[in-house]
């Protein structure tokens, strides 16, 4: 739940204060039958859709996928784009999962999310610009569950100081490096309870 307006005020304005601005590191999305085989070759759960309405452009998604499972198990089956999948297993592997045994000492068996693909523009307004939730580039993870069945909310976790605290900021800090807009609590009121990810055009990392 992207605010634009906020993001050009705050990219712009405060680039230099935010540590990760436009810093993300330079993956390549890819799409197609390329992504499609690094899902499958990572072992990830997903099938193939065909969700786009040609009659609205703003809402196609390149190569959508419906995922039950990165290497946790998704808190509900999500649909998103096979670049957004492919950005999520790496993001999993190479941070959530090490930071969530050096810092929790356990894994993390559960993504909780709140929706990636929903056709709408941001913030559901009219009249906005176009979400990057729309063409399914976007998730919103509202927390985790981990290996002994404690849960690691962002709603409670966030402000409350304790590993848990600490183990969202570090996540969150380096989820810059994966996609390029990262929004949390911090960010504004509309995201008192969920951290926002998506790899669309806009660069900010909001943590
Ligand atoms: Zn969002």
């Amino acid at each position: 739940m992207l605010h634009r307006g906020f993001f050009a005020a705050a990219c712009g304005a405060v680039a230099l204060a935010l540590a990760g601005c436009g810093s993300t590191r330079d993956h390549a999305l890819i799409s197609g039958h390329a992504c499609l085989g690094r899902l499958s070759d990572h072992d990830i759960a997903y099938r193939s859709i065909d969700i786009n309405d040609p009659s609205d452009s703003h809402c196609h998604i390149d190569t959508a996928v419906r995922v039950s499972r990165v290497h946790a198990a998704l808190n509900r089956p999500a649909t998103m784009s096979c670049a957004l999948a492919d950005r999520l297993d790496e993001f999993e592997r190479e941070v959530v999962q090490p930071l969530a045994i050096e810092e929790l000492g356990r894994r993390a068996t559960r993504i909780d999310h709140l929706g990636s693909y929903s056709c709408r523009r941001q913030n559901s307004q009219l009249g906005g610009r176009w979400s990057q939730h729309a063409r399914g580039q976007a998730i919103d993870i509202a927390g985790f569950r981990l290996s002994d069945g404690t849960t690691v909310s962002i709603e409670r976790d966030w402000q409350e100081p304790g590993p848990k605290r600490q183990f969202l900021r570090h996540l969150a800090r380096q989820a810059c490096r994966y996609f390029s807009v990262v929004l949390t609590p911090d960010s504004n009121a509309e995201h008192h309870n969920h951290m926002h990810f998506d790899i669309g055009p806009d660069r900010l990392c909001s943590t």
